[in-house]
């Protein structure tokens, strides 16, 4: 989301006549977009702005955005005088004001919803890539997370909206979209006449647009994937077999505390499902270790539950204390010793299970997606169905999508042949 966040901000400016630059020396606006998931990310941000100060032009502007923005508020000014603007993630939109009145000081950190998705120049040119945006906020409070405090309520993007924006990214270069969204898979919209729309609408209805070869969407709420959705993964061959539904941990007791209303065998009947729909499909997931009272019995259960369904490619977290939730004020707080015990060993086990499900992959077959190429140029950078990298010789008539034949494999990627081409 912060990615498709910077984007919006580099078109608005590129929109007026400004360019982008890799040197914080050179810039004229400098706007550092900030997340607050997780407290080392936004400890970062206050010795990154004074790098920024430190180098920038005199008369350069410079500012957050984003949740540590808005997390931090008017405070931000108290700690980093020289900031010219504050302003939260769902109100970048008024940035234009600080070039209009550049000695002003602007300070929004306003849940104000959905006005920047309509107030905001498009890009020009779509990336390969595309993300749409489709809901914004989150209100399932799980109790370790800062994101109904920072991206506010759930709210959904008209379905019309949603339409005009993938048909814009593929006529301007998308070949896949990725639908985006705290909590991606509760999508819901009702029009003026009553009709409610889901995100399996939104997959059908896009899954009709010529030149657009892939879709895919994140992030999803295990108790949220209804058997329409599901079904998708049958009747749209466009949509990826490839899913990250986050588990969070294997143990019931800490799910409870988590707030997070699913049994394990709730969860596993919904990969059940998923897999009778789409045999092929992948499985994802983020996983949280030390929350508060996780003991080593719960942690064996996240390690069993990680081997038992055998996701390809997951994100793994310490727990870290955040203001305005729950757990933060949890007793028998895990210490970091232990925190960073236990993740290096699902890190182990997680990484061994993706060596494995790479391996399985050579000798197949994959229409993958080109995105790009290495610094050298000798070889491009495709995407498999289930978003492994995969490095291919790049030859004068490579094609954006083509069929490769995977050669090789380690954890981290994989190497392979064009078989399109004689
Ligand atoms: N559904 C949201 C989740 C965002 S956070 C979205 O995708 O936008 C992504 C992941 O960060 C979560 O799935 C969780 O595993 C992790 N996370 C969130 N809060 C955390 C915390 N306080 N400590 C450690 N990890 C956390």
């Amino acid at each position: 989301m912060n990615v498709y966040d910077s984007w919006r901000i580099a078109a608005m400016l590129d929109a007026r006549g400004m360019e982008q630059t890799d040197s914080v020396a050179d810039a004229d606006i400098i706007i550092l977009n900030t997340c607050s998931v997780r407290e080392k990310a936004t400890n970062k941000v206050f010795s990154e702005l004074g790098r920024i100060r430190d180098a920038k032009k005199p008369n350069a502007l410079f500012g957050i955005v984003g949740c540590v923005a808005r997390e931090a508020g008017a405070t931000a000014f108290h700690r980093m005088p020289d900031l010219n603007f504050v302003l939260g993630p769902q109100s970048y939109h008024k940035l234009p004001q600080i070039l209009e009145n550049p000695d002003a000081r602007l300070l929004n950190i306003d849940l104000s919803g959905l006005e920047k998705f309509d107030e905001m120049p498009q890009m020009v040119t779509a990336p390969v890539v595309s993300y749409i945006p489709i809901q914004e906020g989150c209100d399932h409070c799980c109790t370790y997370c800062i994101v109904p405090y920072t991206r506010g309520r759930e709210i959904s993007r008209p379905f019309a909206d949603v339409m005009r924006d993938t048909l814009h990214a593929v006529k301007t270069g998308a070949f896949e979209i990725c639908f985006l969204g705290q909590n991606v898979n509760g999508y819901k919209y009702t029009d003026g006449n009553g009709k409610t729309y889901h995100l399996s609408d939104l997959i059908r209805e896009t899954a009709k647009i010529p030149h657009l070869y892939r879709i895919r969407f994140t992030s999803s709420y295990p108790t949220e994937m209804t058997d329409d959705l599901i079904e998708m993964f049958k009747t749209e061959p466009k949509l990826l077999p490839f899913l990250n539904m986050p588990i969070q941990s294997g143990s019931p007791d800490v799910l409870k505390r988590m707030n997070r209303p699913y049994s394990l065998d709730s969860y596993l009947e919904i990969i059940d499902k998923l897999r009778a729909a789409r045999p092929d499909i992948q499985i994802s997931s983020d996983f949280i270790v030390g929350f508060p009272g996780e003991t080593d019995a719960d942690f064996e259960q996240t390690l069993k539950i990680a081997k038992q369904v055998r996701y390809i490619n997951s994100y793994s977290f310490k727990y870290s204390p955040r203001p305005h939730t729950a757990a933060a004020l949890m007793p028998d707080q895990i210490p970091e010793n232990i925190k960073r015990e236990r993740l290096a060993i699902l890190d182990n086990t997680l990484n061994e299970i993706q060596r494995e499900f790479n391996e399985t992959c050579v000798d197949k077959t994959f229409t993958c997606l080109c995105e790009g190429s290495d610094k050298t140029g000798r070889h491009l950078l495709y995407r498999t169905p289930y978003m492994q990298q995969c490095i291919v010789q790049n030859r004068d008539d490579s094609s954006a999508i083509a069929d490769i034949k995977i050669t090789a494999a380690n954890r981290a990627s994989l190497r392979g042949k064009d078989v399109t081409l004689k």
